[in-house]
């Protein structure tokens, strides 16, 4: 079978690993759609979900903090500060957080250091909420 393995991990722990016919991942430059054999490549990630695309039909979707992603042939490594699966996102939490930021963003001016922290904390509760059906 046509397959790329991948594997999610963080300073604390393997999140993900699995098989897929295709992971979706937000590159520094756009969305990337990595098949088996593609060329070997690093590359930084935005902060979104990535999406694995598996040979049942099904997909995995987890909320990735940023970090970097490497590809090779038959493995798409990702290294991030922080990743979680759907079922560990803790809802409540993520909506706080996005409510902050919301509130930073409204505060702060835009050259502001918080206004880009405000902004970063957003995208992670917005991927969170997101990977979560929310
Ligand atoms: P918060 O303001 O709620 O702490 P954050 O975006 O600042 O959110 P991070 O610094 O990205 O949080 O993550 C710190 C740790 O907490 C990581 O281990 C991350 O996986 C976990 N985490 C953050 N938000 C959530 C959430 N909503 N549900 C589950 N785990 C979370």
């Amino acid at each position: 079978m046509n397959t790329i393995e991948v594997e999610i991990v963080t300073p604390e722990r393997v999140v993900y690993r699995g098989d897929a016919r295709i992971v979706v991942a937000r590159g520094a430059e756009g969305d990337l759609g990595i098949l088996p054999n593609h060329i070997p490549m690093v590359t930084p990630l935005k902060i979104a979900p990535i999406l694995v695309k598996k040979h049942d039909g099904a997909d995995d979707k987890i909320a990735v903090s940023g970090g970097m992603m490497e590809v090779r042939k038959d493995k798409v490594t990702i290294l991030a500060e922080s990743a979680e699966l759907a079922d560990e996102i803790d809802v409540n939490r993520a909506t706080s957080a996005k409510e902050r930021a919301e509130r930073r963003l409204a505060e702060s001016g835009r050259e502001d250091i918080d206004f880009k922290r405000a902004q970063m904390s957003l995208q992670r509760a917005l991927t969170r909420l997101d990977v979560a059906g929310k």
